[in-house]
């Protein structure tokens, strides 16, 4: 398994906080069947600043650290970029990573509201030669609120990334409904842990997996394992039209 989004890197956001937080994460990752792992550290989050050369240089040097410790797992640049304005100029200057160098962008919203230029700057970045990934977007309370936001947004050519824990119920069981309405509508191209540790926000990947799988088969399992690949090797992935989300009527009352 191909995990796309986490917190790895040692000492540079709110994820693993030395050397010895990373290994312990890596070995309980690959106990789990995970064999790369995008390091997606934070970047503009008001808290957190991680230019594209730093967070290079730092997956070059875990990856030597890893061999050293004779663990089979490979780690990938990558970084989580809170939206704002001058991202694509600052992408043109260098700073913005995409997920192992492909076309794919990890975007982030912030977690209560959508910014109204959210949809301009998101077709900007299209034209820019990049596809946007939304990551998740199940966690932010406006989108809950007005699933037709995202919708809107994914018509008109954003990905989504919906985490692990979210559709284990870690989140919470409204997370989880609104997490498991995204995956049926063909609203989430990708699920991933955004792992930041091994207690509260630990990977669970393979845990969703299986949940997905029960609810929905294995063959969208399978679309989703595939799609993290394709974005690893710089590939088109999987997607299908998008539905929207229609709030249930109460049954009974007519
Ligand atoms: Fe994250």
């Amino acid at each position: 398994m191909i995990d796309i989004h986490s917190h790895i890197l040692a000492g540079i956001d709110d994820g693993a906080k030395d050397f010895g937080d990373t290994l312990n994460m890596l070995r309980h990752a690959a106990n789990e069947g995970i064999t790369k792992i995008i390091a997606t550290p934070h970047h503009n989050n008001g808290k957190y600043v991680n230019n594209a050369s730093d967070i290079k240089n730092k997956v070059i040097e875990l990856n030597e650290r890893i061999k050293d410790q004779g663990l089979s797992i490979e780690i990938l640049p990558g970084q989580e970029t809170r939206i704002y304005g001058d991202l694509l100029e600052d992408y043109e200057k260098g700073e913005i990573l995409t997920l192992n160098h492909s076309k794919y962008l990890f975007i982030e919203l912030p977690s209560n509201h959508v910014p109204r230029y959210t949809k301009q700057l998101l077709f900007d970045i299209q034209l820019a030669g990049l596809l946007p990934i939304i990551v998740h977007p199940e966690r932010n309370s406006e989108i809950i609120e007005h699933p037709s936001i995202l919708y809107k947004l994914i018509e008109k050519g954003a990905a989504t990334q919906v985490t692990a824990s979210s559709v284990t119920g870690h989140f919470g069981k409204k997370i989880k409904k609104f997490s498991l309405q995204l995956i049926e509508a063909g609203q989430a191209h990708f699920i991933a842990s955004d792992a930041h540790n091994l207690s509260g926000r630990t990977f669970r990947l393979r845990e969703a997996y299986d949940e997905i799988g029960k609810e929905f088969g294995s063959e969208l399992v399978y679309m989703f394992q595939e799609n993290a690949e394709l974005v690893v090797e710089g590939n088109t992935i999987y997607r299908q039209p998008p539905l929207e989300i229609k709030k249930k009527k109460f049954l009974g009352i007519f």
